[in-house]
């Protein structure tokens, strides 16, 4: 089994959403609670940050770096496990720097990460002039790669599948916000491990299908490697619906907010304006669409993110 720090909440629970699934007409609607994996508001980088710290503390590492976007969850997650295990942690952010210190930006700060603004150059470049830095320092840095999606990272996703079947939970669907796909990718390998029979739905909330199927594809195979039962996936067996992006990666739209109050007015249950916002979005057009059978029953598994909703600039988009 593949080494695992545990400071997780687990299991997370799984919830009935009776009056979202009266009010769609539709299938029996499930939600897995990954928004609830406890490690400074949790969400789906903890799980990932959990196997990912085992390697890098095998390795001697003395920090962490690791990049994303301004309002990145998986950079606020990434400093609270550094600042946990007592570590250093360097992010290197990308987009324009904003005016103010908000929602995760801020709460990067609060745990002492040290912040490295990109533009305009390109991300990768600048990382590795941190981390060839950091290695000169004595730091024994860990690069904690983009979105927590290596192969050690996603493996956390098998694990998880096996902790909802543990749960004798066994939906016909599973329908989760995608993006550098290692949770999918995750996910998949545990699908073929445990022959979960459900399928796995994943809504794009940035890039095109076309893109995302042949990376996650060979990352289901990586981890499948890593969990020492092989297997192979192709990249059209990659479940994918990139017809939701709108405007693109943080720019969420009408049918992102709509979702998102549904969700607050029917459950009390919050989702985020970048990832969940726009994969229910999704999920609810499927429904109404008839995309999936009556009878069927469909588990959403919330990847977190609900910290955005405190970023200045989302307050426009979500008072409109
Ligand atoms: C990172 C993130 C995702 C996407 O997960 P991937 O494994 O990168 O596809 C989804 N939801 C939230 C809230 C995230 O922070």
């Amino acid at each position: 089994m593949i080494p695992r720090e545990r400071f997780a909440h687990l299991p997370t629970p799984v919830e009935s959403l009776p009056r979202l699934t009266e009010h769609l007409d539709g299938p029996r609607l499930l939600v897995k609670r990954d928004d609830q994996t406890g490690l400074a508001f949790g969400g789906n980088k903890t799980r990932k940050l959990e196997t990912l710290l085992a390697e890098a503390r095998k390795q001697g590492a003395r920090s962490l770096i690791t990049s994303g976007a301004v309002q990145s969850n998986h950079c606020r997650q990434t400093a609270a496990a550094a600042a946990r295990f007592g570590l250093e942690c360097t992010l290197v952010l990308t987009g324009p720097q904003p005016d103010s210190l908000s929602a995760n930006l801020q709460l990067d700060h609060l745990f002492g990460a040290r912040i490295v603004w990109a533009d305009p150059r390109p991300r990768d470049e600048v990382m590795n002039e941190v981390y060839e830095r950091a290695r000169a320092n004595g730091e024994q840095p860990y690069l904690v790669p983009y979105g927590g999606s290596s192969p050690t990272g996603a493996a956390a996703y098998a694990l998880a599948l096996e902790e909802l079947l543990d749960q004798k939970v066994r939906p016909e669907w599973i329908v989760l916000a995608t993006s550098s796909g290692g949770t999918q990718a995750g996910l998949m390998a545990g699908q073929a491990r445990l022959n979960f029979e459900g399928q796995i739905l994943g809504i794009s909330v940035d890039k095109a299908t076309s893109v995302l199927q042949p990376g996650i594809a060979r990352l289901a195979g990586e981890v499948s490697e890593l969990l020492a039962s092989p297997s192979s996936f192709a990249p059209e067996e990659v479940q994918i619906k990139d017809n939701y992006v709108g405007q693109g990666y943080g720019r969420p739209g009408a049918p992102d907010r709509k979702a998102i109050r549904l969700l607050a007015r029917l459950e009390g249950l919050l989702l985020d304006p970048v990832y969940t916002g726009r994969a229910a979005a999704g999920l609810i057009d499927l429904i109404r669409q008839g995309f999936f059978a009556p009878n069927q029953t469909v588990l959403f598994w919330h990847t977190g993110g609900t910290p955005g909703l405190f970023a200045d600039r989302y307050r426009d988009f979500l008072n409109a």
